[in-house]
Formats: structure tokens, sequence, C-alpha cells
């Protein structure tokens, strides 16, 4: 290589370095793309502003990175600029990202071309003008503001320059003035009130444009067509970005009134604070010596009279007032004269003209001569009947139950709270909370519909209202739920039998819409001696009639404390359970079915646990039966059932025989649905139905024979199979099998527990080989639950069992693990 080829090398590789630095310093963003409108580089300005990396941007298209409305703007210029080699310098851009960041540029595109001139690409360079963009926006947000609030507010607002020219008033101030604003603006206050006026205003302008202060004070103003009105002010003045004056504006509002009264005062010479807020309200004056009052104009038009209708009597005032209301007025009064209070307050309702009452508030002071007998009492009067109205409103909405009427929680809780604070004080007062929920009112909304429903809840509380003493509270919690505080109980016994009597009432059929609806209600007692706290009694009146509803509906219970800490504990893992299921805490795991002779897995039973956030994993025997009370079990079967079946069908890919029992309980029986719900799920998930075998036990087919015996029915034409769990725990009345369409069933473990061991007991391996034959018999399968041993699976097969399922073979285990078990096929022996 020659010296020359080095130098040369060397001052271009010097030269990238500059150009390099130069990139990565300059605060303006960077960028290339070739003819695709791809980015081949952009500088550490460009990628920040966008808080990426700039190897992120290498090889993407704006398309990749920004909005779409964005990058097609982008795109179009630049194609453009390929086109024609045109630069398009400093126009303002505005890139927004996909994820919605966004940013204004002052952008310069230009074509890149090679040493021959050829276009090859773009470059561009912009700068960040979103700050500046952003300010300008809000200048004109905070100019709509201002103008908004200028039109809307009751006041009069003007703007003048410095030669007092107005420049801008607003709707109020021309409607005042008279005149429109174009009328106005440009004309001076020569032009548009009498002189000696103008020239007030004017030294008022010029002392504030002087003193760049503000000024405040009375004005005195007589608008066209209208008697002097006096006018509060204030004038202020405008000052430019370096706060040099350029102008006043100013705001001011009618204080006649006021300002009349004031000046009545002063006349006689007597200064004193009054408060009055405004032009609503109406002034009093009330000579004391001489037993007159003077009643503003407001004052009497607020009752709907004139100004001449009322004279200038005490009595005006009082014969208006609510009779309920005058003593109240008259001892305020008094009071306050008397000196016992720092000013008059008082609320009392009103005549009016059209023979309504309204509510009023009188504020006064009383004038005191220097022995500090009151000589005068002066003060205004305002209307508050809107406010005492919503106040009304607001009250009854927060103690009382809109649909029925009937105190809320809320009240009820009060009024308990009165309760025991008074049997606290008297020994002898006993009281006792009634709880009351209806029994299958859920039933009569679904069959009837919610308005009948509605109705029969007012009814019902009507009827309760009817049977208790008019001192006894009856409210409504909600739903169906009704309490009843009994007051002031001469006998302990006294609370049962009201309870009593309410059965006996609500026993009655309602008729509504013309139907006749029988209904009955379970009722907690908690008596008043079990706790201090009313929610503690609310709480154990309500874990009483729980106790009720469980022995059978229709019944009574009184609170005794054993069923507390049960009700405790019950209630946490009811509250756990139904968020267990909007949580979706609920797995399902898997156990083998086993065939006797292959020794290969032929199905899987669905076992439901419970991921229980701090708890672990919760076997079934710990919320089943809850599951059961609440029914909540209705939901989760569906769901362990709908799940089962997806995880099926996609083992039957591989394993196409494959089959799955899913457990039903009994309370399935009881709910229309089950046989449209089991559809669902076949359809949903695909599962051919024969694969899908429901777990029954045999206290199902215990009950109501006719109408399960077709349920069942139903079931089988749907192509399901049916399994009898835990048979020969229960009545095992073998005799009754034939007469329900099973398929199979399984032998209990407690059976199989005592096979193979030694001393086995004789009877119970003559059960499984009697139950073995019978279903043989009866054209049943029969499955051996609970196989833990060797022993146990050889008897077994002697006794012609087909298929087993078990510890031996496995544990319940979760779908990954239960899919492993099928690919490797352990053949356990
Ligand atoms: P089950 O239907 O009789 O289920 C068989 C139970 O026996 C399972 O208990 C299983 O783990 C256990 N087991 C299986 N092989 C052996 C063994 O070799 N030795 C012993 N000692 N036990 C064995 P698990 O899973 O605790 O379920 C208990 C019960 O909970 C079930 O009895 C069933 O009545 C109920 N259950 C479980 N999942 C559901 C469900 O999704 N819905 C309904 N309704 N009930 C369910
Ligand atoms: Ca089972
Ligand atoms: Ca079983």
């Amino acid at each position: 290589m020659g010296h020359e080829t080095i130098r040369r090398r060397a001052a271009q590789t010097q030269d990238e370095e500059l150009f390099r630095i130069l990139l990565e310093t300059l605060p303006d963003a960077v960028y290339f793309k070739d003819l695709d409108c791809r980015f081949t580089r952009v500088n550490k300005a460009h990628a920040q502003r966008w808080g990426l990396r700039p190897e992120d941007f290498i090889g993407k298209t704006d398309f990749d990175l920004f909005s779409r409305e964005s990058a097609q703007a982008a795109y179009q210029m630049e194609q453009e600029i390929v086109r024609t080699g045109e630069p398009v310098v400093s126009f303002e851009e505005h890139m927004v990202t996909r994820e919605g960041a966004d940013i204004w540029w002052s952008s310069t595109k230009l074509a890149i071309r090679d040493p021959r001139g050829r276009i090859i690409g773009t470059f561009g360079v912009s700068r960040d003008i979103t700050g500046h963009r952003r300010a300008e926006e809000r200048v004109v947000q905070s100019e709509a503001l201002y103008h908004s609030l200028v039109e809307t507010l009751p006041q009069c607002i003007f703007r003048k320059d410095l030669d007092l020219k107005l420049t801008f008033g607003n709707q109020r101030f021309c409607q005042q003035i008279g005149k429109s604003l174009t009328e106005l603006v440009g004309k001076g206050d020569f032009d548009l009130f009498p002189a000696d006026l103008a020239k007030k205003y004017q030294d008022d302008d010029r002392r504030v444009i002087k003193s760049g202060k503000v000024f405040e004070g009375i004005e005195e103003h007589k608008p066209p067509g209208k008697g002097t009105i006096y006018v509060q002010v204030v004038k202020t003045p405008i000052l430019d970005p370096r706060g040099y004056v350029i102008g006043i504006e100013g705001i001011f509002w009618d204080v006649t009134e006021l300002t009349q009264a004031r000046k009545a005062l002063e006349d006689s010479e007597q200064r004193y604070a009054l408060a009055v807020a405004g032009a609503n309200d109406g002034l009093w004056d009330w000579d004391l010596k001489g037993n007159t009052i003077y009643f503003g104009a407001r004052w009497k038009a607020m009752l709907g009279f004139a100004e001449s209708e009322i004279g200038a009597s005490p009595d005006e005032w009082m014969k208006r007032i609510h009779p309920e209301d005058r003593e109240g007025l008259k001892a305020s009064i008094a009071a306050h004269l008397a000196g016992r209070s720092a000013h008059l307050e008082a609320e009392y309702r009103m005549l009016h003209k059209e023979k309504a009452y309204r509510w009023m508030l009188s504020r006064g002071l009383a004038v005191r001569d220097a022995q500090g007998k009151a000589t005068r009492l002066a003060g205004s009067q305002t209307d508050i009947t809107d406010r005492k109205r919503a106040e009304e409103e607001l009250s009854r909405q927060a103690f009382y139950d809109t649909l029925t009427d009937l105190p809320n929680r809320a009240l009820f809780i009060d009024r308990l709270t009165q309760a025991v604070k008074r049997a606290k004080r008297r020994k002898d007062t006993r009281f006792a909370v009634l709880f009351l929920d209806l029994d299958r009112f859920k039933d009569v909304n679904d069959s009837l519909g919610h308005a009948i429903g509605d109705e029969l809840l007012k009814a019902i509380g009507k009827r309760l209202e009817a049977s208790v003493r008019p001192g006894d509270t009856v409210a409504r919690l909600g739903g169906d739920e009704f309490t009843i505080l009994l007051d002031d109980l001469k006998e302990p016994d006294h609370a049962v039998e009201v309870a009593e009597r309410i059965q006996a009432e609500l026993k009655q059929p309602f008729v509504l819409s013309g139907q006749e609806i029988f209904t009955s209600v379970s009722i907690g007692i908690a008596p008043g001696t079990v706790s201090d706290e009313p929610e503690d009694l609310l709480r154990d009146s309500d874990t009483a009639m729980y106790r009720a509803k469980e022995r059978g509906k229709a019944c009574y219970e009184v609170f005794d404390t054993t069923m507390h800490s049960r009700a405790v504990a019950r209630l946490k893992l009811e509250t756990d359970l139904r968020k267990a299921i909007e949580r979706q805490e609920f797995r399902v795991f898997y156990q083998p079915i086993v065939s006797v002779r292959s020794r290969e897995i032929v199905g899987f039973e669905a076992l439901a646990r419970w991921q229980h956030p701090s708890d672990g994993l919760v076997p079934p025997a710990n919320f089943i039966p809850l599951a059961e009370e609440t029914g909540l079990i209705i939901a989760m079967d569906l769901w362990v059932m709908r799940q089962a079946c997806v995880q099926t069908k996609s083992w039957q890919g591989r394993w196409p025989e494959l089959s799955i029992n899913v457990n039903l309980s009994s309370k399935h029986f009881s709910q229309p649905g089950l046989v449209k719900s089991v559809e669902d799920v076949l359809d949903d998930t695909g599962l051919e139905p024969g694969r899908l075998r429901l777990e029954i036990t045999e206290s199902v087919i215990l009950e109501d024979v006719p109408r399960i015996a077709d349920v069942l029915g139903r079931l089988k034409e749907l192509g399901v199979r049916l399994y009898l769990d835990d048979f020969g725990t229960g009545y095992s009345s073998l005799s009754y099998l034939h007469r329900f369409p099973i398929d199979a069933v399984k032998i209990d473990r407690s059976f199989v527990g005592q096979l193979g061991k030694k001393g086995e007991k004789g009877e119970k391996a003559e059960l499984v080989s009697t139950i073995t034959a019978l279903a043989a018999n009866l054209n049943m399968g029969v499955v051996a639950e609970g196989v833990e041993t060797e022993e146990q699976l050889e008897r077994l097969r002697a006794l012609r069992c087909e298929r087993v399922q078990g510890y031996f073979f496995s544990k319940p285990v979760d779908a990954a693990a239960a899919e492993i078990l099928l690919t490797r096929q352990p053949n356990w022996s």
C-alpha cells in the first residue's frame, strides 16, 4: 500500500470519526433512510426521543414504529423527495408512536446522492418543538376558558384601553348599558354616561392606570329608564407580558338594596355589621322602640307580595310563620335580644301568598344602646326551600329503602343503637332483633318475573308492619331480607311469639296481579342480651336465621353463643369459595382408570382441587359440602366437566379410546337445566358423548323415583354414560338398580380396602363378588376404587372386575402429569 493511499484512508477514517461525533452530540434528531424508506442510521438524539436505541431503528420503516397516519405522511413526503430531488425545509411534522406518544418536529428532509449524483436515499434533521406547540395550545385553551367564564358570570365585565375607550364588554355589561358590543367598542365614558358620572369613572380608571393597583368601591349608575342603582366595582390593571399597564378591566354588580339598607342604617347614625350575602336576601329592620319593621322589597317579593301589600307591623311576619315553627323563632329572637346568642339565626316555614309554606332562614343582629339594651334588630331573610327539600330527599334516601319505603340498614342500626343504649340505662328494658329471610324468593322472581317479585316484597313489608307494635322497627336490608327490632319487650318469650305470629301471617297467600302466591320465612332471633354491639346483634340474628333454614324452611331459631364460632369459620370459607369461582382458583386433577386385563389407562376420573391463595391445595372434602349447601356446586361441577371434556378431547388426538369420568353432585337433580347444561358442554367442546361418564351417588336414585328416572333417561338420550359412585355405602338396594339406566357401578374403596388383608372379612369379599355377578347380570360394568396393593388387584381380577382405580396406579395428578402417564403407559406389574 502506498503512502498516498494510507494517508487518504487515514483522512477518511478521521472524517468518518468527526462525522460520528458530530452526529452523536447534535441535539437535533438525524436519520438516514434508503430508497425503501428504511432507516439505515439514526443518531442518539433521534432514538432517545422515543426511548429506544439507535440500532432499534435499523432496517425498520416508519410503519413499524409509528401510527399509520404519521408513517403515511412521512412516507409520501420522502417518496416525493426521492422522485423530484427537491428538499423540504423547516416544515412542521407531527409524529405519533403506535403507543400514542407524540411529538412535533420542525424538520428538513433532503435527498442523499452517491458520488455520481444518483439519489440513494433520504436524510432528515428534526428539531423538537413539542414544548412550543403545547404552550401555544395552552394559550388557546386558557383563552377559551376565560371567554366562557366571562360570559357566564352574573357580573358585568368590561375592558378599556389606555385612552379609556372600551375594548370589550360581556353580555351582561352590554345589557346593563343597553347597547350591543359593536356599538360600545371604541366608545368612552362621556359618550355613554352623564358627564358627572363619566368624570368620576375616569378618575378611578386613571388612578388604577397610574398606580397599577386594584381599585374597589361603590359606584352610582343611572341606566337608561331606571332609577339610580349602586354597584360594587373592582377595577384591575391589565398588564402586558413585560409588566406594563396597557388598559384596565372592570367588574361590577348590583348592590343597590344592600347599599340602601346600609345608608338607612348610617342615617340613623348606627353602624353595625350586617351579614348579607347577596341580592337574593330580603332585608328587614325592626325598630324595637316603635315596634315597626321595615321589610325590604325582596323580603315581600319572596312571599309573593308587592311592595304595598305588606305593612310595617311585626305581625306581618309572625302571622305567616308556620304554627309549629313560631315559638322556636320567638325563642331565638328573645335569646339574642337578651344577649344569650351572638347573633340571630333561625330556620322556619312561612306562608307564601300562593298558600304554600316555604322554608326561610333569617340572620340578624341587635343594635344596642349605651346600657346594652337592644333598640333595633336588623337582618336578612333567605328562601331555603330548595335546600331543605334536597336535604329531606337525601336523608330519605339515606335511611329508607326505595322499594318498600321501610327503614333501611343504616336507620335500623341507628334504632338498634338507641335500643342498646336504653337497655344499658334501664336494666328492665328488653329488646330483640328478628332476622327474616324469605324461603324460595328466587323461585318467585324466576317464574313470575321481577315486577311481581317487587310487589311481593312490598306486600310482605306491609304485613310485617301490621304484625308488630307501632314502637317496633321493620326494616329491609336488601333482597329478600327483612329485620325487625322488637323494643320494650315485657317478657323475653314475647319475641318468639311475634316470630310465630309473623310466620302465621305470611302463610296466608298474597294475591298479586290476580295470582295467589304462597311464601314462608325463616326467622332468626337474637335477644338483646347477647351483645352490646348493634352490628353483632344483627349478625347473630342472621346466624340464627341460617340455622333455621338448615333445619328446614319456615322455622325460627333463637341465637345461642355456640352458633357464633361455627358461623364465623363458615362465613369466611363461603366468601373464599365465592371468590374462588370468580378468580378461577379451581383445578382439575386426573386419576387414571386402568383396565385389569391390559393394564392400560382407559380413562380418567376428573377430581376438583382448590388452589387456595393462602392455604394451598385444598382437598374436596374441605369445600364440597359447603359448595353443596350454598349451591355453588352447580357452577363448579359444570366448570370441572367443561375443563375435563376439553382436556380429554385434546388427548384423544393421540389416545382416541380415552374416556372421562366426571362427578355430579346430587344437588343438580333438584334443579332444572342439568340436561341442557351437559348438552351445551358436549356441543361446545366437541367431545363425543359416549366418552363422557357422569358419576352420581345412590342418594340421587333414592328420591322421587319417576322424576329422576326421567332426567337420567334424557341424559342417556344425549349419549353419555351413567356411573353409580360409592356403590355399597348407601342403601344399596341392589334390587332397584334395574329401574335406572345405569351403565356401570363403582365399588366403594371401603370394600376394596378389606380385600387381600390378613384375616380378610369374608362378607366383604362376598359382597364384591355379588356385586360383580349382579352387574354382569344387568349388563353393567364394574370399576373398583381405592386399589392400593398388588394383592387387591389380584383378588379383583379373580372376582372378574374389569376396571380399577387407586393409589396403586396413581394418585389424582394434574393434566401435565396425567399426560406423562399416558405417554409412558407403565404397565404396573
Ligand atoms: P369420589 O368420587 O369417590 O372420588 C374418589 C376419591 O378417592 C378421590 O378423593 C380420590 O383421590 C380417592 N382415592 C382414589 N384412589 C384411592 C386409593 O387408592 N386410596 C385412597 N385412600 N383414596 C383413593 P378426592 O379427590 O379427595 O375426592 C373426594 C370426593 O370429593 C370424591 O369422592 C367426590 O365425592 C368429591 N369430588 C371431588 N371432585 C368433585 C367434583 O368435581 N364434583 C363433585 N360433585 N364432587 C367431587
Ligand atoms: Ca367419583
Ligand atoms: Ca367414589
